[in-house]
């Protein structure tokens, strides 16, 4: 299966669940390696530094380097970067966005901003709530790493970056923009980059809404994989319906 030069995993449900790695994932990276071809890993995650995956992936027997791994938080600095050079920003985040900003020298205030960036934060409160929305009020452009309303963790489903970015919209009445999946802006990152034609890319995970609409978003070719969150038989229902359907990935290495 090298029919294309640029293959997008998602992460959690695809390459690995948690803290296990999917067997069958890891044998594919490493035959997609073998023949001369680097993946890239993409995740709504903002939490994580590419760092701090690159070490996660490689306890799992992958291996690669941090410009192939691409995070919510570095499409976020990146469109800051590129949109809003020099303005205030004021970021509701942890050590994924933080880096993620100081790599392109973006300058943060504890106060009221100018731009506000938002990722999934555990130390959130009323304080940090409360500058984003008033800032946002005086006319801040808000933006959000992602939209996942909840996240899988071993206590059950525990709220996402989505459900805080709601409340801010909900109290001032202005929508977000997402930088995460399923907006296609962190493929377009890589794809000016490495200069990629649309055929020659494809876009693999478990989750339809997020992974396979990415894809579509972006008009590549998808491939959905039965190893995470949504159910083949449920991605059959979808009006627009992914190029591929794989039990595992295993299937791919011939
Ligand atoms: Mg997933």
């Amino acid at each position: 299966m090298l029919h294309y030069k640029a293959y997008f995993l998602d992460l959690d449900g695809t390459v690995y669940k948690g803290s296990t790695p999917i067997k069958e994932a890891v044998e594919f990276v490493n035959y997609l390696q073998t023949n001369g071809v680097e993946p890239f890993f993409v995740t709504n995650n903002s939490s994580k530094t590419q760092k701090q995956l690159q070490e996660k992936l490689a306890n799992m027997g992958v291996h690669t380097d941090s410009e192939h791994i691409i995070t919510s938080s570095i499409a976020a600095s990146n469109y800051i970067d590129e949109h809003f050079k020099g303005k205030s920003v004021f970021m509701i985040g942890e050590k994924g966005l933080e880096d993620a900003l100081d790599s392109k020298q973006i300058k943060r205030t504890e106060g009221i901003a100018e731009v506000v960036v938002m990722g999934i934060d555990h130390h959130i409160n009323y304080e940090k709530l409360a500058t984003a929305c008033i800032s946002i009020r005086e006319g801040a452009a808000f933006i959000s790493t992602n939209s996942d309303h909840a996240f899988p963790t071993e206590r059950g489903l525990v709220p996402g970056n989505g459900a805080f970015t709601k409340l801010v919209e909900h109290s001032t009445g202005i929508e977000p923009m997402f930088m995460g999946k399923p907006q296609p802006y962190m493929l377009e990152i890589i794809q000016k980059k490495y200069g990629f034609d649309k055929e020659d890319m494809i876009m693999i995970g478990d989750n339809y809404q997020t992974d396979i609409l990415t894809g579509i978003h972006m008009g590549i070719h998808t491939a959905h994989v039965n190893s995470g969150v949504i159910r083949t038989e449920d991605v059959r229902n979808q009006l627009e319906q992914p190029t591929y359907f794989l039990e595992s990935l295993s299937e791919w290495i011939k």
